[in-house]
């Protein structure tokens, strides 16, 4: 064997990869800080992230990890931790949100915030949606601290203040004020899920990582016609006009069906018997709820008074591929023959980029998922609701959504419900995943 040969041999098989952490007592450590940490109420509104962020300054800066905190308004406290590499190139940023949904205690089978655990489960405000996933991204942090792992990508985590209103105090702040602290080549956030059922309807173990989201578009609609008393019915009822036009509104939405997307053809191939739920329909077409209709006079509304307004709030989520303005000019033609109806839009999200996966952390993710579970199928999607990734992709970040934990579709759908949970034996695996994804990338050359 040439010198050279041997030497490349002999290092590749001898060197050792750097010892990996103890997970079983790092898992334990996960399901111990996830418990201190949903203690905090860090609800939404008002955001007051002062409590959290302190919580997680001390962690780091008991490990030496360098660690600053950003106020972007009175009580709205973002914090980045840094760990560096010994490149310049490929910065892994590690995104997680510190605010949490309000929770109504009286509908809760425990206190929200006393972090209880029950029949193998943690439950909690924050227990999916996103406390644990950030302590999974701290203790990654740590744990290549401490095992003085040899960095070549620098690994950065930032928790954010207000992603639940949008991120307006929170990751968007960030990005605006201080994108030489957070600018990265990629970033890992929520929107991803390993789960048996959600997605696929064989049972297959699929995660999703999401490279997407979908667009917001928050619109009020509001007729007017001729008031009066409710025996003689007039032509111009603003109640009928509005019903009219809604109901056109629906159908067009409906008949437009699944949008065409590369994404999906892409999910559709690496998971070809997908599940029929809300959340695969949701992800692959246009969809309006209605979220409030309102009209009447008086309070209660009178039964024999015809009002001259009506009223109603609609939530429409678009696929990436959708055009905002074209869809508006579409709802314009619909309407064109209705009088005394109009829309108003209330918020709508800038354009949502789709990242790119077929890239090196992507690969890492695959890898990292295949160890703990071989037979499982790890393949891209989006998600329909919007979380941080969405600003950063726009600056041009390739952001993706992981959730190493298994859960079933019912724990996912806890996520800001009234029983928000975790299954207690998914830390261990939940935190080995993810560190085995973050450490294999960041050492990669
Ligand atoms: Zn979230």
């Amino acid at each position: 064997m040439h010198k050279q040969w041997f030497a490349a041999f002999f290092l590749s098989v001898c060197l050792p990869l750097g010892a990996e952490p103890d997970f079983k007592a790092l898992g334990q450590q996960a399901l111990k800080l996830s418990r201190d940490y949903i203690r905090i109420g860090s609800v939404n509104p008002p955001a007051d992230t002062r409590q959290t962020a302190a919580f997680l300054e001390k962690l780091f800066q008991q490990e030496g990890i360098p660690v600053r905190l950003y106020e972007s308004s009175p009580g709205h406290v973002n914090l980045l931790a840094h760990l560096k590499g010994s490149s310049n190139e490929g910065r892994l940023l590690l995104v997680n949100h510190m605010d949490v949904v309000p929770a109504d205690a009286s509908r809760w089978p425990v206190d929200p915030f006393s972090a209880a655990l029950k029949d193998g489960f943690l439950y909690g405000r924050g227990a999916i949606d996103m406390k644990t996933t950030g302590i999974f991204q701290a203790l990654t942090l740590i744990a290549l601290k401490r095992e003085k792992v040899p960095l070549k990508r620098d690994v950065l985590f930032l928790a954010s203040a207000d992603e639940e209103s949008g991120g307006e105090h929170g990751a968007q702040w960030m990005i605006q004020h201080h994108w030489e602290d957070v600018r990265a080549d990629y970033a890992l956030d929520e929107g991803g899920f390993g789960t048996p059922d959600l997605l696929s309807a064989d049972g297959s173990l699929i995660f999703g990582v999401s490279v997407a989201e979908k667009k917001v578009l928050w619109a009020q609609v509001t007729a007017v016609g001729t008031s009066g008393h409710g025996s003689q019915p007039v032509a111009d009822n603003a109640n009928d006009r509005l019903r009219e036009a809604l109901n056109r509104l629906d159908a067009m939405v409906k008949a437009k069906g699944q949008v065409q997307s590369s994404l999906l053809d892409e999910f559709r191939r690496r998971c070809p018997a997908m599940a029929d739920n809300k959340f695969t329909r949701a992800i692959q077409r246009d969809t309006l709820s209605i979220t409030s209709l309102r009209s009447g006079v008086g309070e209660p509304p009178k039964v024999n008074v015809i009002p001259s307004k009506a009223e109603a709030t609609l939530d429409f989520r678009l696929m990436p591929e959708t055009q905002l303005q074209p869809f508006l000019t579409q709802i314009e033609k619909l309407w064109s023959d209705l009088e005394g109806v109009s829309l108003q839009v209330l918020h709508a999200t800038d354009p949502t980029p789709v990242s790119d996966y077929n890239t090196p952390l992507f690969a890492n993710i695959e890898k990292a998922v295949r160890q703990e579970y071989p037979q499982a199928v790890v393949t891209p999607y989006l998600v329909p609701f919007g979380t941080d990734s969405n600003g950063f992709r726009q600056k041009g970040v390739k952001a993706y959504g992981l959730g190493t934990a298994v859960l079933d579709a019912s724990i996912v759908a806890s996520m800001h419900s009234d029983a928000e949970r975790i299954p207690v034996d998914q830390f261990e695996p939940a935190l080995r995943i993810y560190y085995r994804c973050v450490a294999g990338y960041a050492t990669s050359p």
